[in-house]
C-alpha cells in the first residue's frame, strides 16, 4: 500500500465512524423512546472517546509527514492534495487539547444541558450558574491550549469559522447593527402587517403533507431525503445520498413548514457535495456559516417570496382550507414576511434577527474578557434586549435561557448565523446576476438552475478549500454585509413603503 492509500483508508473510518455518532445522535432526537437516554448518554461518550483516539493517533501524525512530499507535488487544488491539507490542519489542531480536558468538557456540558433545562423549569438561573462557571473555566483551559491568540475569543470561533478572526466579526457587525437598527425604527412607523393569516390551529397532518410536497419540488428525492419530527430541528447527513430533515410542526402556527425550507438547504448542501470526496474529512460542509448561508438562502431567499408561493401557495390552500382557503395570496405573503421586534432569536424575521445575534456576540466577549461576571449576565442579556428591540423578557425562558448554545459556555457560534444571513445574501445576488431573474422558474415550481448553480459553486468544494477561499470562489470576493442590507431595503421598501434608514 502506498503512503497515500494507507492514509485514505484510516482517514475512510475515521469518517464512518464519524457518521455512526451522527446517527446516534439523530436516532436519539427523532426515535429513541425516552427510556433509552442513559444508555445512549454512555454510547455516545464511549464513541467520542474512540474518535478522539483515532484524530490523535500519533500513527496518523507519521502518515501525514510521510505524505507532505506528495502534497508538495501535487496540484494545490487536487482532491488528493486538499484531502492532505486538510486531514494535516484538523490532526494538528485535535492533538493540542489533551484526551483528559475533552472528556472534562462534555461531562460538564452534559450536566449543563441538565441544569439548563431545570433552570427554566424553574425559572430559576442560580440553578445553573454553578455549572457555567465551571464550564467557563473548561473554556479558558481550552483557549490556553492554543498558545496566546490576539484575541481569546479567536480560538472558540475557529472552531466553527476556520480561519476567521474576531476582529473580522467586529467590522461586519458594526455596519449591520446601526443599519438594522434603522430599519426597525422605519418598520415601526409604518404600522404591523395583517398576520392573524398565520395564527392557527392549523392541522398537522396538513401540514406535513404540504411541506412534503413543497419539498419534492425544491428537490427532496424520497430514495435520498427523510423528513423526521423532532422538537429543535436539524439536518444530519450520514452520506451524500443519506440527507435527514427533521422539523417541529405545532398547531399553533406554520414556523415548522419554514424550518423544512431551512433545514432543506443545509441538506441540499450536504447532498451536492461532489460524490468523489466521500468517506473522506473533505466530504462535509466547510464552515457553520457557511452552511447556515445555504439554508437561509433558501428558507429567506426563496421560500419567502412572492414568486415561490404563487406555486405553493394553491396546494397549501388545498392542505388547510379552513384557515386559508379564504385568505389571498398577497396577504399570505405580506404576513410570511412581517417585520416586529420579539423575545425569541428563532421565531425572529429577517430584520430583528440579526440584533438578537449582535446582543449575544457582545455579551459572549463581555463575559470571555471578564468584563461581565455570569452572575450578572440575565440582567446585560434584558437590558440589551429592550435598548435594541424594546421588549422586556418576562421570565428567563423568554431571556437569557432561551438557547441551549450557552448551558455549556459554547461561545463562538452564535455570529455564524448572522454572517450565514450576510454570505447567503452575497450568493443569491451573485446567482441572480448570473442567471437572470428567477421568478419565472420558481413560479413554475422549478428550482433545478439554482440547485445547479449552488452545486457548481459551492457545495461540491465540500472542505476542499477554506471558508474564505469557497465564498470567493463562489463570489469572487470576500465577505460583506452590503448585499444583505441592500436585500432587505428593497424587501421594506415592496413590503411596507418605506425607504429604510441606512
Ligand atoms: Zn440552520
Amino acid at each position: 500500500m502506498t503512503v497515500l492509500e494507507e492514509l485514505k483508508e484510516r482517514l475512510a473510518e475515521l469518517h464512518d465512524l464519524e457518521r455512526v455518532a451522527w446517527l446516534l445522535a439523530w436516532d436519539e432526537e427523532t426515535k429513541m423512546p425516552s427510556g433509552g437516554a442513559e444508555a445512549r448518554a454512555e454510547a455516545r461518550a464511549t464513541m467520542r472517546k474512540i474518535l478522539h483516539e483515532r484524530c490523535t493517533d500519533p500513527e496518523l501524525g507519521r502518515l501525514l509527514e510521510k505524505a507532505s512530499p506528495l502534497e508538495q507535488e501535487l496540484e494545490p487544488d487536487s482532491d488528493d492534495a486538499s484531502l492532505i491539507r486538510v486531514a494535516r490542519r484538523d490532526f494538528e489542531k485535535a492533538v493540542r487539547v489533551p484526551a483528559a480536558l475533552q472528556a472534562e468538557m462534555t461531562r460538564s456540558g452534559s450536566r449543563g444541558y441538565r441544569a439548563w433545562l431545570a433552570a427554566r423549569e424553574r425559572d430559576d438561573y442560580g440553578v445553573l450558574l454553578p455549572h457555567l462557571e465551571r464550564s467557563l473555566e473548561l473554556r479558558l483551559r481550552y483557549i490556553d491550549c492554543f498558545g496566546a491568540p490576539d484575541d481569546p475569543y479567536d480560538v472558540l470561533l475557529d472552531d466553527f469559522e476556520p480561519g476567521m478572526k474576531t476582529a473580522e466579526v467586529e467590522a461586519i457587525f458594526a455596519e449591520l447593527k446601526p443599519a438594522q437598527l434603522g430599519m426597525v425604527a422605519a418598520v415601526a412607523g409604518a404600522g404591523a402587517a395583517d398576520s392573524e393569516c398565520l395564527t392557527g390551529p392549523f392541522p398537522v397532518d396538513g401540514q406535513r403533507r404540504f411541506s412534503l410536497w413543497a419539498l419534492q419540488r425544491l428537490g427532496f428525492e424520497p430514495t435520498a431525503w427523510r423528513l423526521d419530527d423532532t422538537v429543535h430541528p436539524f439536518e444530519s447527513s450520514p452520506a451524500i445520498a443519506d440527507i435527514r430533515l427533521t422539523t417541529n410542526l405545532r398547531e399553533e402556527n406554520l414556523g415548522g413548514v419554514m424550518a423544512c425550507f431551512h433545514e432543506f438547504g443545509h441538506g441540499l448542501y450536504d447532498r451536492q457535495i461532489d460524490p468523489a470526496l466521500t468517506r473522506t474529512p473533505l466530504a462535509d460542509g466547510v464552515s457553520a456559516a457557511l452552511h447556515e448561508s445555504q439554508s437561509r438562502l433558501w428558507e429567506n431567499m426563496v421560500c419567502r417570496s412572492l414568486a415561490c408561493w404563487r406555486c405553493f401557495y394553491p396546494r397549501l390552500q388545498a392542505d388547510l382550507p379552513e384557515q386559508l382557503g379564504s385568505v389571498p395570496l398577497e396577504t399570505f405573503h405580506r404576513a410570511l414576511n412581517q417585520v416586529q421586534p420579539s423575545l425569541i432569536r428563532v421565531e425572529a424575521d429577517e430584520v430583528t434577527y440579526n440584533l438578537h445575534i449582535v446582543l449575544r456576540f457582545e455579551l459572549e466577549r463581555d463575559v470571555l474578557t471578564g468584563r461581565l461576571a455570569l452572575r450578572d449576565l440575565p440582567e446585560a442579556f434584558d437590558a440589551k434586549l429592550e435598548e435594541y428591540l424594546g421588549l422586556r423578557p418576562p421570565d428567563l425562558k423568554h431571556g437569557v435561557l432561551q438557547d441551549v448554545h450557552w448551558s455549556d459556555a459554547a461561545f463562538g457560534y452564535f455570529p455564524t448565523y448572522a454572517l450565514g444571513n450576510v454570505i447567503g445574501a452575497q450568493i443569491w445576488e451573485r446567482a441572480v446576476a448570473e442567471l437572470g431573474d428567477l421568478d419565472e422558474q420558481f413560479e413554475r415550481g422549478e428550482f433545478g438552475v439554482l440547485r445547479d448553480w449552488l452545486r457548481e459553486r459551492v457545495h461540491r468544494h465540500g472542505r476542499k478549500f477554506t471558508p474564505r477561499e469557497t465564498l470567493e470562489r463562489a463570489v469572487g470576493r470576500p465577505i460583506d454585509a452590503a448585499p444583505y442590507l441592500v436585500y432587505l431595503q428593497r424587501k421594506l421598501g415592496e413590503l411596507y413603503g418605506v425607504g429604510a434608514a441606512s
